[in-house]
């Protein structure tokens, strides 16, 4: 697949906001810094659509973009900066709650997780999330020019291992910056829009 066309729809705290739900829409998750807006601008070829963040944790809004009017990324905020305060953590869980549960064109939520390091608490707790709603399966790397290429296959072991992945889920080891395996990941996009 290719994005040929990609352009911000809604910001959205609460789900008055969203857009309407006449589209399939596929969500990004991941902690704060992860490299999500590196990913998301990857994948649209645009520079800027999601902002990379020099203060992570800012971004508390649900983005909607529209994908070659065709379909919708979903860029949820991130979690887990611990500078966050409690409130707006909890803000966050009902944001993300009421989102993820009922939002019936939502086909899947894609997990972000760094390949440098085995995934955090709070991204198995996510997971687990995304499991229970059945939204779960796919898991980006991100950030895969940081390990040595032989070292890939051993991260990946672990986050599947932590994750506790199964046999069919996927992970896609992807670099932003060297502009690695992003087109896998549109693949596996453009398969789940078919399915
Ligand atoms: P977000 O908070 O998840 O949206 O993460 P950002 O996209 O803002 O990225 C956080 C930081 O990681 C920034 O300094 C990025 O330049 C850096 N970063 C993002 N993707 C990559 C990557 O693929 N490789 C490397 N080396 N750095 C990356």
């Amino acid at each position: 697949m290719i994005i040929k066309k990609s352009d911000i729809e809604a910001v959205a705290v609460k789900p008055s906001q969203y857009p309407p739900d006449n589209l399939k829409e596929i969500a990004f998750a991941g902690r704060s810094n992860v490299g999500k807006s590196s990913l998301l601008n990857l994948i649209t070829g645009r520079k800027k659509l999601a902002k990379v963040s020099g203060s992570p944790g800012k971004t508390r809004t649900i983005n909607f973009y529209l994908i070659n009017d065709a379909f919708r990324i979903v860029d949820l905020p991130g979690y887990g900066y611990a500078k966050v305060s409690k409130s707006i953590s909890q803000d966050w869980g009902a944001m993300m709650e009421k989102y993820l549960q009922g939002r019936e064109n939502l086909i899947k939520v894609i997990q972000l997780v760094d390949i440098r390091h085995q995934p955090s608490k709070q991204d198995v707790e996510m997971y687990e999330y995304l499991r229970y709603y059945g939204l779960d399966g796919i898991v980006v790397a991100t950030k895969a020019d940081k390990v040595s290429r032989n070292q890939i296959p051993k991260q990946i072991k672990q986050i599947r291992q932590t994750l506790g992945l199964g046999k069919e889920d996927i992970v896609i080891p992807v670099s932003a910056l060297k502009r690695t395996g992003y087109e896998e990941l549109l693949d596996v996009i453009e398969e789940l829009l078919g399915e």
